[in-house]
């Protein structure tokens, strides 16, 4: 079966055109971000609602191409409920020499949590957004995936509370200075270790976990540093200069400057996060009080990643432990990333190939499987048919009669 414009209709959004299947019906502009414009749809084939998000050209600069293929690739492996699903991908040209755009296609959600920190939550729905981050964070660290740059625009809600990670953040090979966008990009949640270029290990995530926890009771961002520098000063003015054993691991020129900053003194906890800022504490739950709300972004919001909690003893932490499921918590890791992805360098004429194949491989699946619904649904009719041809009274599961 090939593909044939008449499968396709083209819509107007915003600045943007979307040629998209027909199956795609009431676009709205819902969201944008550095790769483009995201719309609401409804999927008339399923009668679901879907997000769609359109990659202009991805293939146009080597740091677009590298994001939007390991983006790709990644939606495709990971299979978690707190990680955004990709339901389908498709692009409507018809060849490699036409190719332009990617249409991804995925679970609607309501909200991004920037849209969620001006709200008043109660201590049951801060903990239990914290625990599903925390979650989607642990399964991403099984496959071997370091997110780096978890931040609220890349973490969406619905209105039940439940939460999904829309991105996977840094690849390893990730420059995370300067980049060729006008777009800006938030560093306000990344962690020391990325901000001073020190190696890193899996709670860097945690960092910005503790961000997130804090702008949430705040209502206002933690560390809002203009650049490194700033994000740095903001940093230690809040939470103290770090011990020297801190200063040892650093680069030497780091070191350097990081060592001839005035030094602070921070302020505690009690200070940074009063009483009044938080909730009533739960009537229903021992541990979702204030002080336990607290005593873990002590404990996250720690500049020495060798002294901050790692994602499991926060998952077990009494304000997080309240929702603790094993089957959410120890979902089976998918199967592990390539990172030889991120490591290999390609002109732009071999990223559009690269991400060529993998839309027209996830095409062809999708196809597959649609022939083989198809099949399986015609060979269930003709059973049916035979059997009431026969007058059989043969059970059968599907049909029970
Ligand atoms: P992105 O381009 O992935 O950074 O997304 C930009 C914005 O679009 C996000 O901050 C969300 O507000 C919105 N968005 C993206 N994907 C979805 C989705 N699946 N459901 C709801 N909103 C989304």
């Amino acid at each position: 079966m090939n593909k044939h414009p008449s499968q396709f209709y083209t819509v107007e959004v915003g600045d943007s055109t979307f040629t998209i299947l027909k199956r795609y019906t009431h676009l709205r502009p819902i969201g944008s971000g550095a790769q483009g414009i995201v719309c609401a749809a409804c999927d008339t084939d399923t009668g679901q609602n879907v997000a769609i998000k359109k990659l202009s050209r991805p293939f146009q600069n080597v740091t677009h191409a590298k994001r939007a293929y390991r983006e790709f690739v990644l939606m495709k492996l990971v299979n978690h409920k707190n990680i955004i699903g990709l339901l389908n991908a498709f692009t409507p040209q018809k060849s490699l020499e036409d190719f332009q755009d990617v249409y991804l296609v995925m679970e609607l959600m309501d909200a991004n949590l920037c849209q969620v920190i001006q709200m008043d939550l109660d201590h049951e729905r801060m903990s239990y957004l914290l625990y599903q981050m925390l979650c989607g964070i642990k399964h991403l660290h099984n496959a071997g995936i370091i997110h780096r740059d978890l931040k609220p625009s890349n973490i969406v809600v619905k209105s039940d509370c439940t939460l999904k990670i829309l991105d996977f953040g840094l690849a390893r090979t990730a420059g995370t200075g300067f980049m060729m966008t006008p777009y800006v990009v938030t560093r306000y949640y990344r962690a020391p270790e990325v901000i001073l270029g020190m190696g890193y290990q899996a709670n860097v995530d945690i960092w910005s976990v503790g961000c997130i926890m804090a702008e949430l009771i705040r209502g206002n961002v933690m560390f809002p540093g203009t650049d490194h520098i700033d994000q740095w000063n903001k940093i230690i003015e809040q939470l103290g200069t770090p011990s020297q054993l801190f200063m040892l691991r650093l680069q030497p020129t780091v070191r350097n400057y990081v060592e001839n900053r005035p030094k602070h003194l921070g302020f505690n906890f009690e200070k940074l996060f009063p009483d009044v800022l938080f909730p009533p504490d739960s009537t229903e739950h021992d541990g979702l009080r204030a002080s336990m709300a607290r005593e873990l972004l002590g404990k996250m919001l720690v500049i020495d990643p060798e002294r901050r909690i790692s994602v499991d003893d926060a998952l077990n932490h009494p304000y997080i432990n309240v929702w603790f499921d094993h089957d959410e918590v120890n979902a089976p890791a998918p199967g592990p990333y390539d990172h030889s992805v991120d490591e290999t360098e390609h002109s732009v004429e071999e990223w559009k190939r690269l991400i060529y194949n993998e839309v027209m491989e996830y095409e062809n699946r999708d196809r597959q499987r649609a022939m083989q619904n198809h099949a399986a649904a015609d060979g269930a009719t003709r059973n049916d048919k035979s059997a009431e041809r026969m007058g059989s009274n043969s059970p059968n599961p599907s049909h029970p009669r």
